[in-house]
């Protein structure tokens, strides 16, 4: 944990980038300070209004209700936020507007429209229900990226039971843990998944967790293989559930606050928790930000590049996009997978105007250099965005520079947020002057602030501490579940403020800048620096593809620095390399933050989410225990 909460700042970053006039122009959120004033001063209206677009079973009676740390958005409404996701455009003339776009990672393509998808939501949503699943009931969903996992999550929400995504990639034990936590009765499985051109046997791989459960009654699979060669006496099968079932289910009248899902936090730093969220609030903030941060107009084709496993996946593949009337791109499979250039190729195909992705990937991107991407006409983009993890100036102005062609057609910026706040808190929105190396500014409804660790402001600019929410906005989630303590503690901690577990400065323009997990400061000879800047100036050699620093206990120094760097395509480790990038970090960010050891690595271990694990590198380094690494990709 971060000591005085105060963090040293290193690096002097220059060369804003302006946003290009042609996107600026026709942003919705044109006046940033103004929304977000307004949205300070007067919260509930502002909300109320953004409410007041979507349809509503029954109105609120009271818009926001404190009762620290517990809170409630729209008291007393009922709503189901299938019916704005799909109900709404299937009756006001969207019913044949592609609502998914679906690749397999093998090329295949199925296009669902408002209609198409409404109808496969409610069949499922029936079939659940011929099931016993019943409003309040727990389904966990373990699906490969597909129409059909979307399915099964909008149908649980349809009938209101509450879904349990658990990424298809997770192990037996992981899924078990998150099985028996929710008390699911019901698994959503499929025969395989596809990665890298490898099978994922998901269907063995759940069989062995519900082997001896008997909480669990049904499992549904569905079958892309064909019949599954050893079906148990659970099995259900998810197309023959749908063929039997009705294309008419009237959605479930859910009360604002009745819970959406459950969804388990990438545990980059400790045990996963399971983060819940509600129908109400969460349809109207991820929907106001869908629409006024990524800026998606009636006719763009949105692509987001994450997964229904994490909270991305729920906000920004399947729910907000959906309540907003959107068309969304959605792929199986890794962004270098069948070749470096299937991104590029996707782009161009489809005419991708906006994208949300994750800083590894355009890492990937650039490890293989800019050949790629300049084989492809990329300039239907518009607005790529980023979030997940800090975004190395590098890996941004490369972005930049070859995929949004130098500003020409399109712009690159970062956003930041959790599974906790469900959908953005801070970003550089389209109308914004980008700064390499910072987030970005605080969004309509996000009150933050930067604070030490008894709690008071620190105001001097470039001074950091604790990343830390003041103020519940309608999408911020409700409790842990099962463990209310837990919630409890993000509150009280330091008692007035949520603690977000980031480490944060700001500069003297408001923009904020979120150095790496609390967890993960360095803290060299009394300097508290964080591993975010140590690693973006080792990302800022051209021989460098990714980089993770941890800090080493050192008698004299307190810690030292050991890196962890892989080479971009082309480059080899050397004694020489290791000279020439200490040499790098020292001309960057001084004689202080130069790793005193540099190891050279294959790959880098990483979350299934694609976040940088440094306290497996750490534990490993020092021959720890590492905790929990359940949630570490294999
Ligand atoms: P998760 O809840 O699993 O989505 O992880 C949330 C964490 O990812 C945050 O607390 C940050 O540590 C990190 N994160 C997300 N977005 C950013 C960003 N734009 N810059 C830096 N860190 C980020």
């Amino acid at each position: 944990m971060v000591q005085q909460g105060q963090i040293d700042h290193l690096l002097q970053e220059t060369g804003q980038i302006m946003p290009p006039a042609a996107l600026a122009e026709q942003a919705y959120l044109q006046d940033h300070a103004a929304a977000y004033q307004d949205s300070m001063d007067n919260p509930e209206e502002f909300w109320a209004e953004v409410a007041n677009e979507l349809e509503w079973f029954k109105p609120w009676d009271k818009v926001f209700q404190w009762d620290y740390p517990t809170f409630q958005w729209f008291v007393g409404a009922k709503c189901n936020i299938t019916h704005n996701a799909l109900d709404r455009h299937v009756s006001n003339g969207n019913k044949n507007k592609a609502a998914f776009i679906w690749l397999g990672e093998n090329g295949e393509e199925r296009v669902y429209t408002y209609g198409r998808l409404s109808q496969s939501v409610n069949r499922f949503a029936n079939g659940l229900r011929s099931l016993g699943v019943k409003k309040g009931d727990r389904v966990v969903v373990y699906m490969p990226l597909s129409p059909e996992g979307a399915i099964a999550m909008l149908a649980c929400a349809r009938i209101g039971a509450v879904h349990s995504v658990v990424y298809a990639g997770f192990s037996v034990g992981s899924l078990k843990d998150r099985i028996l936590d929710a008390q699911a009765k019901v698994v959503i499985t499929a025969d395989v998944g596809y990665r890298r051109g490898n099978e994922v046997d998901l269907k063995g791989i759940c069989d062995q967790a519900v082997s001896d459960m008997d909480l669990v009654e049904h499992v549904v699979v569905w079958s892309r293989k064909g019949a599954p060669e050893n079906p148990t006496p659970k099995d259900v099968d998810f197309e023959q559930l749908m063929a039997d079932s009705s294309i008419h289910c009237p959605a479930e009248e859910m009360d604002s606050e009745d819970p959406l899902y459950i969804l388990y936090t990438s545990g980059t730093t400790g045990k996963p928790k399971g983060v819940l969220h509600v129908h109400g609030g969460y349809m109207v903030g991820t929907y106001y930000h869908f629409k006024n941060f990524w800026d998606v107009k009636h006719n763009d084709v949105f692509w987001c590049m994450s997964d229904i496993g994490w909270v991305v996946g729920h906000s920004y593949i399947v729910y907000a996009p959906l309540v907003a009337g959107a068309t969304t791109v959605f792929r199986e499979g890794a962004v270098d997978y069948p070749h470096p250039g299937v991104f590029y190729e996707t782009v161009e195909k489809y005419g991708v105007n906006v994208i949300f992705t994750a800083p590894t990937a355009l890492r990937m991107l650039m490890r293989y250099g800019e050949e790629y991407a300049l084989k492809y006409d990329l300039t239907s983009l518009r607005f790529l965005t980023c979030a997940g993890e800090p975004l190395n100036p590098e890996a941004l102005k490369w972005t930049y520079e070859f995929i949004c062609g130098n500003g020409k057609w399109g712009h690159i910026v970062d956003n930041w947020w959790q599974t906790e706040t469900g959908g953005p808190c801070l970003a550089t929105t389209a109308t914004m002057p980008v700064k390499p190396g910072r987030v970005g500014k605080p969004l309509p409804g996000a009150l933050m602030d930067i604070v030490d660790r008894e709690g008071q402001p620190i105001t001097e600019p470039d001074k950091g501490g604790l990343l830390v929410i003041k103020r519940p906005f309608p999408h911020f989630y409700r409790t842990v579940f099962g463990d209310p303590e837990r919630y409890d503690r993000d509150w009280n901690t330091i008692p007035g403020v949520y603690l977000t577990g980031d480490v944060a400065l700001r500069d003297a323009d408001g923009y904020y800048m979120v150095v790496g997990r609390a967890d993960d400061v360095l803290n060299v000879a009394g300097h508290r620096i964080g591993s975010a800047e140590v690693e973006s100036a080792l990302v800022s050699h051209a021989a460098v593809a990714e980089a993770a620093v941890i800090g080493k206990p050192d008698d004299i120094r307190g810690e030292i620095i050991k890196g962890f760097v892989t080479l971009r395509v082309g480059q080899d480790p050397s004694d020489e390399m290791i000279d020439a990038l200490k040499l790098h970090v020292r001309n960057e960010l001084g004689p202080i933050a130069v790793p005193a050891e540099l190891e050279f690595m294959p790959v880098l271990p990483k979350t299934r989410s694609g976040k940088i694990m440094r306290r497996l590198l750490k534990a490993n380094e020092l021959g720890l225990d590492p905790g929990d690494i359940t949630t570490l990709e294999e």
